[in-house]
């Protein structure tokens, strides 16, 4: 077998090629090696892989694959980190990340602004005796405030789902550094393509692969990103024992998604903010949020950190829950759904589905009021898509 790298190249020639591995009949595209299980060619050979397998060397698909290998270095790769695990799901991550490194006791600080099955994990971390505070992410006082000398860990989403406002990502690390704690991303949002999140600080970087690794909506699967010490002496560990490990087949979608993944991204991300700008002052709509838009309150952060204002929007419409869902039932080409980055346009009525666990008070928080609607901007021409939303509003 032959491994190629595409280490100190470019990302997008990185996500082509880095991590490839070649078997003896030197095929082109990368193989789906699916087997759960490898032949030994002795004994000792076994009993030697069971005491220390080298990075080739597998023994059962739930602790490594060599398939899922090859995105796990390709994803590395253009993450900036020595090492990558790949798991089922971005929930698989997030969960692998946060409960292989926190033991009870230990201190936790996350931004109140996150997904609802991120907030369920770090509900279930407090069950198990880990203290977590809440914090508004893009108020650095409430971090300074919350994060104390022994603080484990420091959670955020870099760019939030779905109120997107963004977190300053190097002056939360900064603060978490000088407390000890280690900084986990949930970079979703951002993408790989806009920010590299250890650049800014971070020493763990999930990823719910599911979105724009994929681009296509079709699978499920997520990444941990880290230092090799991390992931294969903490993660790897938990993972491999609670049965979080991503399937072969997935991880050969996942490789495919990444090499289209920057032109895909780039492209939905200029949809994106044509949309927003064509929305802006539309009479149906209170609020237009995008964080390339110059009266987003994160804006210049935005650029600093993405470069991009993203592949995502989130909209409100005037009159509430009831204009939201008329407008969302006449929409012909933007589909109502809940999954995002996918190259088919999405829209989401977070208050009544993603998000519909949620207090209230805590949707209130969050900034989702029963008019918002959260838009993940496909592939499709940006003019068809502006069509679509003004007749939805128009009525
Ligand atoms: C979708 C999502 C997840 C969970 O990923 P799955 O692949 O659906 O398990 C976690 N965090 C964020 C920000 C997400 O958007």
């Amino acid at each position: 077998m032959s491994v190629t790298s595409a280490k100190g190249l470019h990302p997008r020639t990185q996500a082509v090629h880095h991590g490839t591995r070649r078997s003896q009949y030197g095929e082109m595209a990368e193989a789906i090696f699916l087997t759960q299980g490898f032949v030994y060619d002795s004994a000792a050979q076994a009993e030697a892989r069971f005491v220390e397998s080298g990075p080739d060397e597998f023994i059962y698909a739930r602790y490594g694959n060599p398939t899922s290998r090859m995105f796990e270095d390709r994803i590395a790769a253009l993450e900036g980190t020595e090492d990558a695990f790949a798991t089922a799901s971005g929930m698989a991550a997030v969960n692998g990340a946060m409960f292989s490194l926190c033991s009870p006791g230990d201190h936790v600080v996350a931004a109140r602004a996150l997904f609802g099955s991120c907030l369920y994990v770090l509900d279930l971390l407090a069950k198990f005796g880990v203290e977590v505070s809440y914090v508004d992410g893009t108020d650095l006082d409430q971090w300074k405030a919350a994060i104390r000398p022994g603080t484990k860990a420091v959670f955020f989403e870099s760019v939030s789902n779905p109120g997107l406002e963004v977190i300053d990502m190097q002056a939360v690390a900064d603060l978490a550094h000088a407390a000890g704690a280690q900084v986990v991303v949930d970079n979703v949002f951002a993408t790989p393509v806009f920010s590299r999140a250890v650049d800014m600080g971070a020493d763990i970087v999930v990823y719910s692969a599911t979105k724009h690794i994929d681009g296509g909506g079709r699978a499920l699967a997520g990444v941990i990103c880290g230092t090799r010490d991390f992931i294969r002496g903490t993660a790897e560990p938990y993972l491999k024992h609670t049965g979080g490990a991503i399937s072969p087949f997935h991880s050969w979608i996942m490789l495919n998604g990444l090499a289209t993944m920057d032109l895909r991204v780039r492209a939905q991300a200029q949809s994106a903010e044509t949309i927003a700008r064509a929305l802006q002052g539309h009479a149906g709509l209170s609020r237009v949020i995008y964080p390339g838009l110059a009266d987003h309150p994160q804006h210049d952060l935005a650029m600093r950190q993405m470069g991009s204002g993203g592949t995502m929007i989130a909209i409100e419409v005037a009159g509430g829950k009831d204009a939201a869902f008329a407008a969302l039932d006449r929409l012909n080409i933007i589909k109502i759904s809940n999954n995002l980055g996918d190259a088919k346009s999405i829209v989401t009525h977070p208050a009544t589905t993603t998000h519909q666990r949620l207090s209230d008070e805590n949707k209130a928080q969050l900034g989702i009021t029963p008019g918002l609607l959260r838009l993940s901007v496909g592939l499709e021409d940006a003019q068809d898509l502006i069509d679509d939303l003004v007749n939805a509003l128009n009525g």
